[in-house]
């Protein structure tokens, strides 16, 4: 018998086995993939750490945070400075000062604040969608060459149809900045994200290649409280529907050219060009091999034996997941974790509050 039995073997439950651990708790970790790490998983190929799932850039201005994954690995100084790219232009992300410069030829923030202001007038009414909104916020020229096709392929409607709230944000500055996030630290931990799931994980018990929702009386019977990261649309066997999410499908390819395209992220905005990004992972560690690895993102929807990637927030699923999030309630044995179990897009370093978080209160109650 175990005290805990963990379902999904991804960051949040990683941390919170590594904290039960140190009380001297005892976990059964129970994961569907042949693979520890969910969504964070790396892998060596050859020199070159491939992130197999997207990639994942780390970045926090909790210093609690930091401090903890540094506990387990050594970060390097990648800034991610990604490129989009429209057709045959190429200009820098997040929109800044060297986007504009690019895309108008202007050279000073009060040049660029008037054409953004000048093309915004156009919509001089409040805005109901993600189309009116951007146009808005960031002028036509902008919305047309970065926003539309990307957003459109990513979440595979039009942006007329898409919520305001998928882009309420639009990262906008008037500076020559390149640096995505505005974090106080970010990196990308030396040697990939497993290794420290490994260490988190040890002294944990765990099965590959088992799905917990196909032999849940099996699995309930081995430990006193379950603590579970899959959908919780598919824990509860979707007897209330199903929520909706958007998957991705990764396409990786070995090249023979040391640097294919000099950057760790290309976004791709053109609608006519099917994937979104193209990642190449040496990038990330600043590799020197003679060879390179690439990966091409693909947005897809979200079927039977897909990957639930993105949770898909609006009106009809938000209420949806609270339905299920009351019959949870009444269930003090299982709690519902993570990324999926929550039903929310978190980063890691959201992740990773959270499972701290839970892990305090399991310590704090037992
Ligand atoms: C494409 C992409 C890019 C991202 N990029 C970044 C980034 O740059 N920076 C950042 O901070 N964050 C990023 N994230 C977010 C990051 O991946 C998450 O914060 C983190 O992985 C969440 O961990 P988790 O344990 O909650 O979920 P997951 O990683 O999804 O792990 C859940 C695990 O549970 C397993 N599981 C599910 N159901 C069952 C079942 N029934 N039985 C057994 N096992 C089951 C799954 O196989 C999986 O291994 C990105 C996410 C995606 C999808």
């Amino acid at each position: 018998m175990y005290d805990y039995l963990l379902v999904g073997s991804g960051l949040f439950n990683a941390v919170v086995a590594n904290e039960l651990n140190k009380t001297g708790a005892k976990c059964l970790v129970v994961e569907r993939r042949n693979h520890i790490g969910g969504n964070c998983y790396t892998y060596n190929q050859e020199g070159i750490i491939v992130h197999a799932y997207g990639a994942h850039i780390f970045r926090t201005s909790d210093k609690r945070i930091w401090d903890y994954l540094c506990r387990f690995a050594e970060f390097n100084h990648f800034i991610n400075s990604p490129i989009a790219r429209y057709n045959e232009e190429i200009f820098n992300l997040p929109f800044n000062m060297n986007t504009f410069s690019r895309m108008w030829g202007v050279f000073s923030p009060e040049e660029a604040k008037k054409i953004i202001s000048n093309q915004g007038k156009e919509i001089d009414y409040e805005p109901s969608n993600l189309e009116e909104h951007a146009i808005k916020m960031v002028g036509r020229d902008i919305y047309e060459k970065l926003i539309k096709g990307y957003t459109e392929k990513q979440w595979g409607k039009k942006c007329s149809e898409l919520p305001i709230s998928i882009m309420r944000r639009i990262p906008l500055r008037f500076t020559y900045d390149n640096n995505y996030y505005n974090d106080y630290y970010q990196g990308i931990p030396i040697g990939g994200y497993t290794p420290i799931i490994e260490k988190m994980f040890k002294g944990s018990k765990i099965v590959f290649r088992r799905d917990y929702c196909k032999e849940k009386t099996y699995w309930n019977a081995k430990a006193n409280k379950i603590i579970y990261t899959g959908a919780i649309d598919e824990f509860y066997d979707y007897k209330l529907g199903r929520l909706d999410y958007r998957s991705l499908r990764f396409e990786t390819e070995r090249i023979n050219i040391d640097n294919y395209q000099g950057v760790a992220v290309v976004n791709y905005t053109s609608r006519d060009i099917p994937y979104t990004r193209i990642i190449e992972h040496k990038h990330f560690e600043y590799g020197k091999q003679t060879h390179t690895i690439i990966t091409r993102e693909y947005p897809e929807l979200f079927g039977d034996g897909m990957e639930p990637f993105y949770p898909i927030n609006d009106e009809k699923n938000t209420i949806l997941y609270r339905k299920y999030v009351e019959l949870s309630k009444s269930e003090p044995k299982v709690i519902l974790g993570g990324r999926l179990g929550t039903y929310q897009y978190t980063d890691m370093q959201d992740t990773i509050k959270m499972a701290l978080d839970l892990s305090e209160k399991e310590i704090r109650n037992n």
